[in-house]
């Protein structure tokens, strides 16, 4: 059985926490075990973020002055061999017998999406909003972040994974298979079945849904900071949903950048193939794996 599990960007750094690659591989030993424990009766498949991460990485292009910053598809390559070098060392440490194996991956997505004049994902630093106007200077697009700003790119929809017939032979050889991270690198399709990159970062919970439905996996799983989906988040109402249709998690809205993109994917998934999908806490990895935590959203 296939298992497609969404790893959330506090996996390996908690809100707040410094970007350093100590702390990072800390977080990554405590998650590894029982991720590990939960994931080892299925062929699985681990899609991390890379929010925080590629946006140090611009933020490290651009302190470098003898040539134009590095684009957004080559920073994000660079994000997945980072993270996925600490997700795969410390899965395998909690698991010596298993064969895991992090793939650079590249999303397809549409050059012509409207996501590309409204950039709407935010990545890097929270910024004092007293910096804004120099930041702008650089070209960027900030938004609001609580007393803050925060840089948004542009978030185009996946629509294909260029290497998904190669992460399916990983998966039949018995290996864990951590790809797609931040999404996968954007690149559009040329004639000739070329390849290009372009400037972006994809929500990694749609590209998981894609993946997943792709693969023909059994589950979604996104694993994240809060142990489910919240109805009225942030009042003094807020309650957690056990289980929901996707015809129902349609007739609410989510923040967007956070629960929006999770309840989409959801939805994407359990809507293309009638199979379930769970949103919950990485904490609790082995009962929302089997259904006993979370939010279960089914047909
Ligand atoms: P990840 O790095 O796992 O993708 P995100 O920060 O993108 O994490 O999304 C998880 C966050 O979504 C939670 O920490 C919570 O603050 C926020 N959130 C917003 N709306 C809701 C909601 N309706 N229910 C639960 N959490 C919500
Ligand atoms: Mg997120």
């Amino acid at each position: 059985m296939r298992l497609v599990v969404a790893l959330g960007g506090n996996a390996l750094l908690k809100r707040g926490e410094p970007l350093a690659a100590e702390v990072q591989k800390r977080n990554m030993q405590a998650a590894a075990g029982p991720l590990a424990r939960a994931c080892a009766a299925f062929q699985t498949t681990i899609v991390h973020g890379n929010g925080p991460q590629v946006g140090l990485l611009a933020l490290e292009a651009h302190a470098y002055k003898a040539a134009p910053p590095a684009p957004l598809d080559v920073l994000g390559a660079e994000s997945q061999g980072m993270i996925g070098y600490v997700i795969a060392q410390e899965l395998r440490n909690a698991d010596p017998g298993r064969e895991v194996v992090a793939l650079l991956t590249q999303t397809v997505v549409d050059p012509d999406d409207p996501a590309f004049q409204r950039p709407s994902k935010p990545i890097g630093p929270v910024y004092p909003a007293a910096e804004a106007e120099s930041l702008r200077a650089r070209g960027w697009s900030l938004a609001p972040d609580g007393d803050g700003v925060r840089r948004t790119v542009p978030s185009p929809a996946p629509i294909d994974i260029v290497e998904l017939a190669a992460i399916e032979s990983l998966l039949a050889a018995g290996a864990v298979v951590v790809c797609a991270g931040g999404g996968g690198v954007p690149v559009r399709r040329l004639a000739g079945d070329r390849l290009e990159g372009l400037e972006a970062v994809i929500d990694k919970d749609l590209t998981a849904a894609l993946l997943a439905a792709r693969l023909g996996a059994e589950r979604l799983v996104i694993l994240t900071d809060v142990d489910g989906v919240y109805l009225d988040w942030g009042t003094d109402d807020a309650r957690r949903l056990g289980e929901i249709t996707a015809a129902e998690l349609r007739g609410h809205a989510f923040a967007a950048g956070s629960m929006g993109p999770k309840a989409a994917a959801a939805r994407l998934f359990v809507e293309r193939t009638g199979k379930t999908a769970s949103i919950g806490a990485l904490t609790d990895a082995e009962a929302v794996i089997a259904g006993r935590a979370g939010t279960l959203v089914r047909p």
